[in-house]
C-alpha cells in the first residue's frame, strides 16, 4: 500500500511550535505536506481571501507558507499543491490554546478542518489547552494515533473530529459534545497613547459552564476531549417543528 498523504495546516502560523511538533510526530505515518499561514491567524474563523491575490512560498521540500488565512491554505493545499493527488487526511494544529464550546465558531484551526471537509477530505483539528507544565508532545503523539485510526476507520462525509488536549498528563480519552462558555467581560474599554478611546474584545476572564459530557468539563477533568462536528448547521428538530406548525406562523411571501 502506498503511504497515506497527509496535509497539515494551522492558524498560529508556520513557525509555531505546535505545527512543527505535529509534523515531526507524523513523519513515518505518511507523506507529510505542510501549507500554513506565514503569520498568526487565530480567530479568523473561516475567512477566505477574495479581494487580493495570494502568494505561496516554498520553504523546503513539501513545506509552504501562504500570506493568507488557514482556509486559504487548505484550499491551495488541496486544489493547487496536491491537485493531482487527493490528500487522505487534513490535520489542523496543534493550536496553542483550547478550541472548545462556542469558540469553535471563531477558530481558524477548526475552520481549516471544516474547509477540508467541504473539499471532500477527512479532517482532524487538534488544540493544546495551555496551562502549567503543558507541552505539545503528548498532543502530537495522540494526533498521530488518532490520524492512524481515522485513516483505518474513516469518518462520515461532512464531519470532522475536534480534539482538545489537557495541559497535564491525560487521565484518558472522552468522546463528548461542545460545551458552553460565558464571557464575563465581553468588551474592555481603554484609552490609547493618543488619548482616544479604544476597545478590546474578549478581555475578561473566560468562564465555562460545568456541564458533564461537554468538552470543557472533560478537559477540566484531565481527559483528552474528542468532539465530532458537522458542517450541516441545520437544526433538524426545529425544522420539523416549523414545517409542522408552518400555518401558525401566518407568513406570506407576497
Ligand atoms: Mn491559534
Amino acid at each position: 500500500m502506498t503511504q497515506p498523504l497527509l496535509l497539515l495546516t494551522n492558524d498560529d502560523g508556520y513557525t509555531s511550535e505546535g505545527l512543527q511538533v505535529l509534523a515531526d510526530a507524523l513523519e513515518g505515518l505518511g507523506e507529510v505536506w505542510v501549507v500554513a499561514p506565514d503569520r498568526e491567524n487565530s480567530a479568523v474563523s473561516h475567512a477566505l481571501t477574495l479581494s487580493r491575490p495570494l502568494r505561496m512560498t516554498r520553504l523546503a521540500d513539501r513545506r509552504f507558507v501562504v500570506d493568507g488565512t488557514p482556509t486559504d491554505c487548505v484550499t491551495l493545499g488541496i486544489c493547487q499543491v496536491l491537485k493531482d493527488r487527493n490528500p487522505d487526511l487534513v490535520i489542523s494544529g496543534i493550536n496553542f490554546g483550547a478550541n472548545m464550546g462556542d469558540d469553535v465558531h471563531y477558530s481558524g484551526t477548526v475552520s481549516a478542518a471544516f474547509e477540508a471537509v467541504i473539499l471532500g477530505v477527512p479532517a482532524i483539528a487538534v488544540s493544546q489547552v495551555v496551562g502549567e507544565g503543558f507541552s505539545f508532545h503528548f498532543a502530537a503523539k495522540f494526533a498521530r494515533l488518532l490520524a492512524e485510526r481515522v485513516l483505518e476507520r474513516g469518518l462520515p462525509a461532512a464531519t470532522l473530529l475536534n480534539v482538545n488536549v489537557p495541559p497535564g498528563p491525560p487521565a484518558g480519552i472522552a468522546f463528548c459534545r461542545l460545551g458552553k462558555r460565558r464571557y464575563t467581560e465581553g468588551v474592555v474599554e481603554d484609552t490609547d497613547p493618543r488619548g482616544r478611546t479604544c476597545y478590546w474584545i474578549g478581555g475578561g476572564a473566560p468562564v465555562w459552564e460545568p456541564i458533564p459530557g461537554t468538552d470543557f468539563h472533560e478537559v477540566a477533568s484531565g481527559f483528552v476531549a474528542i468532539t465530532p462536528l458537522q458542517l450541516d448547521m441545520t437544526d433538524h428538530q426545529l425544522l420539523a417543528t416549523l414545517q409542522r406548525e408552518a400555518a401558525q406562523w401566518r407568513l406570506s411571501a407576497r
